[in-house]
Order: structure tokens, then C-alpha cells, then sequence
């Protein structure tokens, strides 16, 4: 099975992570409890110092701005870990973009994560996958290794995604 679960169905899976300041600030069961009480199924845990070639290629993207170097010396310099997870469910990708909110915590919808416990961009605690080349690249670099993401049948999947 692809490593993001397959696009648009029930398994579809997307990399969320909770970013040292929201680790930090004590916000990682929050974070983790809007997934699971959506009905979201966890298939990933880790608490991680990234190294700096991790946190490069992860926002490789960003590469040529200006806070690039501070983004990254953030994300590594190991004053917290990144809690990173790997969470499966019907158009979990799209909406988990949706739960977290915009990436100026200022634009951010009310009830969205950023809106809720969040300021300003550059510590805006956490991390979605913005498509599913995204999620596939994200997973693969912080859960490549074999046996990382775990499998398993959740005895509420007929109760959460059944819509007959
Ligand atoms: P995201 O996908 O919503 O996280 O946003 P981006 O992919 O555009 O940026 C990745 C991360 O870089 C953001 O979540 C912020 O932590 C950081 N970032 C983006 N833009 C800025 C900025 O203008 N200033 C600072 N300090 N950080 C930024
Ligand atoms: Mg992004």
C-alpha cells in the first residue's frame, strides 16, 4: 500500500506534527484529541529531534526565504522535540489543513487549532501535509523505516465511516 494510504479513500493518510513550541506549551494531547475525536485513526508516534538535513528537506520548499535558517534552527536545535504523527481517515489531507487553519495564526478560522492557540507565524505549533505528494514525501522522510507506521482495524470504523 502507498505510503499516504490511498488518495480520496477511507485510508488516506497525511503527516501532522506538533512543532517544539507547541510541545513546549504543554499543547500536544490538544492537538492529538481533535484528531481522535474526529475519528481519525493514528497509525504513526514519535517524539523526534529532527536532525538539520531532516528539517531542510522537509521544507526544502522554503529554501530561498528569509527565515529559512531560523525556521530550521527551530525545528532542531532540540530546546523540545517535534511529536510527529502519521493520522489515516476519509480526506484526512484536506482536512487536517481545515482543523489547523491558516498559517498566520491571524487568518485563522475560529475553532481551527492556529485560531486557538496561536499568534503569530512563526510559531504557529504545528504541521499538515498540503496535498498528497506532500503527505507521501513527509511520511516517507519522518517514517521511513520499516515497521514505524502500524497497521491496525479500528472496532469504530464501521461506526465512523459506514454511510449506509
Ligand atoms: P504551513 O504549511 O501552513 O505550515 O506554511 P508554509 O509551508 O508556508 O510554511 C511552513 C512554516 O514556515 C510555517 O508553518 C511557519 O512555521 C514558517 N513560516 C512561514 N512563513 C513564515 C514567515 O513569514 N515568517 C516566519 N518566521 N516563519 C514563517
Ligand atoms: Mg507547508
Amino acid at each position: 500500500k502507498p505510503i499516504a494510504g490511498v488518495k480520496g479513500s477511507f485510508s488516506e493518510r497525511t503527516f501532522i506534527a506538533v512543532k517544539p513550541d507547541g510541545v513546549q506549551r504543554g499543547l500536544v494531547a490538544k492537538v492529538i484529541a481533535r484528531f481522535e475525536e474526529r475519528g481519525y485513526k493514528l497509525v504513526g508516534l514519535k517524539a523526534i529531534v529532527p536532525s538539520k538535513e531532516l528539517a531542510e528537506e522537509h521544507y526544502g520548499d522554503l529554501k530561498s526565504k528569509p527565515f529559512f535558517g531560523g525556521l530550521v534552527d527551530y525545528m532542531t536545535n532540540g530546546k523540545a522535540p517535534v511529536v510527529a504523527m502519521v493520522w489515516e481517515g476519509k480526506d484526512v489531507i484536506r482536512q487536517g489543513r481545515v482543523m489547523i487553519g491558516a498559517t498566520n495564526p491571524l487568518d485563522a478560522a475560529p475553532g481551527t487549532i492556529r485560531n486557538s492557540y496561536c499568534q503569530v507565524i512563526g510559531r504557529n505549533i504545528v504541521h499538515g501535509s498540503d496535498s498528497f505528494e506532500s503527505a507521501e514525501k513527509e511520511i516517507s522522510l519522518w517514517f521511513g523505516k520499516a515497521g514505524e507506521l502500524i497497521d491496525w482495524t479500528s472496532a469504530n470504523e464501521q461506526w465512523i465511516l459506514s454511510d449506509n
